[in-house]
């Protein structure tokens, strides 16, 4: 019997056992110090001022959405070439959602067809109030360009690095937020980083910070000097808006702390198969992602892209031979619920091309270079 070969899975470790197991005897299995610990060395590895540790990425996009005021009437703009949550959340807060086309050899979105799709809007009034552009595989867009129209337009930015925990751009952590308002990673055990679930919200803006902050916990504050009049006594909170509970356990911190200890072990070890699929699959009938940004991007996914007309009979021959081969992604916008809300086929070529060509390939720190020239031997009898 051959071993099933996931195309991404967590790496755990004895050391990533014992931080949960110290959690689990000590006081605090949430709200306690693993949370700010964590906290802490999130922005160490980004260089944000700010981060707010939550549930998930969902959780992150969605109060990043709220705490800067996204709501009924507003427009987000975000790529198809995504997961649904990177759309879900402006639904979320009672906003429209549209979709901005990719370009083809990165996945992330174009600038072109936003430049194009931002000149349009200002002529029919219907700019966005918030773009979130979508850092796919671990490759960061390029926000220097991003945050240049949205200072021409007066859109905010918030980056959805669900993929690129550790990941640059132009010598700058994805993270630091230098372009944008906020960045949001997720820690999913498919994720680079996981906790199991979770998320974080990294910021440099305090007020934003603070309101973060606050929605995570119910919109509740104890800080006095956040409060409408002076607290009667120490047990006072007060809740100053509607907010959620999206709180992570200090459980899941302790983990998420082990694994940032192997962050950049994490994705050294991405590279290196990365490289070798570059070099194994150079001569086949395969377009691989662009080059240039190898050694900076944290590599979350390989996708490569094959002719449409034989992507099914390549997928599902890996898949019989146990390859958990996947397709990242089907346009957001081509979900039923999408459908419903008016969009159609056609909206973005480029996005629906690329998800009819695309297979992403197993690609995980503990993938062995034996499971990996499985993988390649049996794509190459296929190809
Ligand atoms: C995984 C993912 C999310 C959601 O992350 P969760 O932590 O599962 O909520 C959002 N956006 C993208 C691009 C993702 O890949």
């Amino acid at each position: 019997m051959t071993e099933y070969i996931p195309y991404g899975r967590q790496s755990i470790n004895d050391a990533d056992i014992t931080a949960v197991i110290e959690v689990l005897r000590s006081d605090f299995l949430t709200q306690g110090p693993a949370i700010e610990a964590f906290e802490n060395e999130i922005c160490r590895v980004t260089g944000a001022r700010y981060a707010v540790a939550l549930s998930n990425a969902t959780a992150g996009l969605h109060l990043a959405c709220m705490a800067l005021d996204v709501g009924v009437g507003d427009i987000v703009w975000t790529s198809p070439n995504t997961f649904v949550a990177s759309a879900n959340c402006a639904r979320y807060c009672g906003a429209g959602v549209d979709f901005i086309d990719i370009e083809p050899d990165t996945g992330n979105i174009s600038i072109a067809a936003l430049r194009q799709k931002l000149q349009l809007a200002e002529r029919e009034n219907r700019l966005p109030k918030l773009l979130i552009p979508v850092h796919f595989s671990g490759r960061s867009c390029d926000m220097q360009a991003l945050s240049e129209l949205a200072l021409q337009y007066g859109f905010s930015l918030v980056e959805d690095a669900a993929h690129a925990i550790g990941a640059r751009h132009q010598g700058v952590s994805v993270g630091a937020c230098r372009y944008s308002r906020a960045t949001v990673f997720s820690f999913h055990p498919v994720k680079i980083v996981t906790t199991g679930e979770g998320g974080v919200v990294t910021t440099n803006d305090e007020a934003l910070y603070r309101r973060l902050l606050r929605l995570r916990s119910h919109g509740i504050t104890r800080n006095p000097a956040e409060m409408t009049d002076p607290p009667e006594g120490a047990w006072v909170y007060q809740q100053l808006e509607l907010g959620f509970n999206y709180r992570m356990t200090d459980i899941q911190a302790a983990l998420g702390l082990s694994q940032l200890q192997r962050l950049s072990d994490f994705i050294q070890k991405r590279k290196v198969l990365v490289a070798r699929y570059r070099t194994a699959l150079a001569d086949c009938a395969v377009q691989l992602p662009r080059a240039d940004a190898d050694a900076d991007s944290a590599w979350h996914l390989f996708v490569i892209r094959v002719a449409a007309e034989r992507r099914k009979a390549i997928f599902d021959f890996l898949r019989q031979n146990q390859i958990g081969v996947n397709v990242h992604y089907m346009p957001v916008y081509w979900q039923p619920y999408y459908i419903q809300l008016g969009f159609g086929r056609g909206l973005c070529p480029q996005s629906e091309l690329y998800y009819q060509q695309a297979i992403s390939l197993p690609l995980y720190s503990d993938l062995t270079t034996d499971q990996q020239d499985h993988v390649i031997a049996l794509l190459q009898s296929i190809l």
